[in-house]
């Protein structure tokens, strides 16, 4: 049957594949140190647990939401951003809405389609969530590559930003606390992104903010727009359950905006999937968001001491060049460029899959490509898993790394 040429110009999802060879290898018997996954292992706290099942008792839990989804659970969130971000509520009270979607790559994807025209561009900041590109492509926008590296700690610089603006740039997508690189913008960083973007007046952002709460190192994440209030005009918040509240499975996310753009992706979402799931909408309308605090204390303990093993293991073998401190969300970027094993590669090419397939194969550790997060000879490994298996893939790591 003939494809569209859409589709034929989108990539498999990556990490959906490599959670298949790990899968396989396993069951042929190999041990696998999956570092490739993208969600935290544990199950959802338990008092939003309760909810759920709570919510099962009644009709409307089965029945079709309103598209955008049910409205005091969008009030509660607003109200929520509000509280965390500390803004004035008048800023965003009869201003903004707010769209519930099935998962915020969803809301990522209403979003884009609410502002792209073929052919406008896009800017994203490298290493960029790998969905990004294929998105904005599926829209028929352009993608926009801003690059950073290791030694910034995969921070973009602001004035590279100006460098790629054209006429045809519509929006740029800032994620903040980063995946894959496990950092989050400073607050310096912010505040010149606030000037950057006034030199830009018809600039959108798209303010990925999906792990906001996962950040094991001080200062915490903050935003541009806090800095700035006016920006809140040409923003557009994507926020989700599944990392704060460990429920990548349930499929709800949502995006928080000045009504005109939620009422624009409100009209894809009811012709597309017409809503979100009610059940776990009305879980969340009736959960206190005050416990999500306490359940993640634990989870960025953990990262931390993951994060902190690396550090250590990478200095005591001499790969200190490779290492830069990670912040947040629950990855680190493997810089793979600079290390003895990288001697067989041309440098000029890019072999992470090659790097990444040999790892899984030798070493028996899965860690995904860096190339397709927009930098070449790198990987993502997840600082997730417990902490035995965690130093024994990392030893093995290092041991590939420093094999010439
Ligand atoms: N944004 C970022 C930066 C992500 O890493 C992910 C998932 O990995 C998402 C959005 C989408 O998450 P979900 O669709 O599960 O809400």
């Amino acid at each position: 049957m003939l494809l569209s040429s859409r589709v034929k110009g989108i990539h498999d999802s990556i990490t959906m594949k490599l959670n298949e060879k790990s899968q396989q290898l396993n069951d042929e018997g190999k041990v696998i140190y999956n570092l490739s996954g993208g969600q935290l292992p544990i199950k959802p706290l338990p008092e939003f647990v309760e909810k759920i099942h709570h919510q099962l008792n009644f009709l409307k839990s089965y029945q079709y939401s309103p598209s955008s989804g049910f409205l005091p659970l969008r009030k509660k969130l607003i109200k929520h951003l509000a509280e965390s971000r500390d803004l004035s509520m008048d800023l965003l009270e009869g201003s903004w809405d707010c769209i519930l979607s099935n998962g915020s790559k969803h809301s990522i994807y209403n979003a884009l389609g609410a502002l792209i025209d073929p052919g406008d561009e896009v800017i994203l900041l490298a290493p960029y969530w790998v969905s990004y590109p294929e998105m904005v492509k599926f829209w028929g926008g352009i993608p926009n590559v801003v690059k950073s590296n290791v030694f910034d700690a995969f921070v973009p610089a602001i004035e590279d930003l100006h460098k790629v603006m054209t006429p045809r740039t519509k929006a740029i997508i800032v994620n903040s606390p980063n995946n894959p690189s496990g950092v989050h913008y400073s607050e310096s960083w912010m505040r010149e992104f606030c000037l950057f973007l006034k030199q830009y007046p018809d600039l959108v952002v798209i303010s990925d903010e999906v792990y906001s709460e996962i950040s094991y190192f001080d200062p915490k994440p903050s935003y541009f727009y806090q800095y700035d209030n006016s920006l809140l005009s040409r923003t557009v918040i994507i926020q989700a359950i599944s990392k704060s509240l460990a429920s990548t499975g349930l499929r709800l996310g949502y995006a928080m905006a000045p009504k005109g753009v939620i009422s624009a992706m409100s009209r894809i979402q009811g012709q597309t999937t017409s809503g979100a799931n009610s059940l776990i909408q009305r879980a969340l309308m009736d959960f206190d968001l005050k416990y999500v605090e306490p359940f993640l204390v634990p989870v960025r303990n953990h990262i931390r001491l993951n994060a902190a093993f690396l550090r250590e293991k990478f200095r005591e073998a001499n790969l200190g060049h490779c290492w830069y401190q990670s912040t947040s969300a629950f990855y680190f970027m493997l810089d793979f460029s600079r290390t003895p094993m990288f001697k067989r590669f041309s440098p000029d090419e890019d072999h992470s899959y090659e790097i990444s397939d040999e790892l899984l194969n030798n070493e028996g550790v899965a860690v995904v490509p860096g190339v397709d997060f927009g930098i070449p000879n790198t990987a993502r490994i997840a600082l997730v898993i417990e902490e035995i298996p965690f130093q024994e893939a990392l030893t093995k790591i290092v041991r590939y790394l420093n094999r010439t």
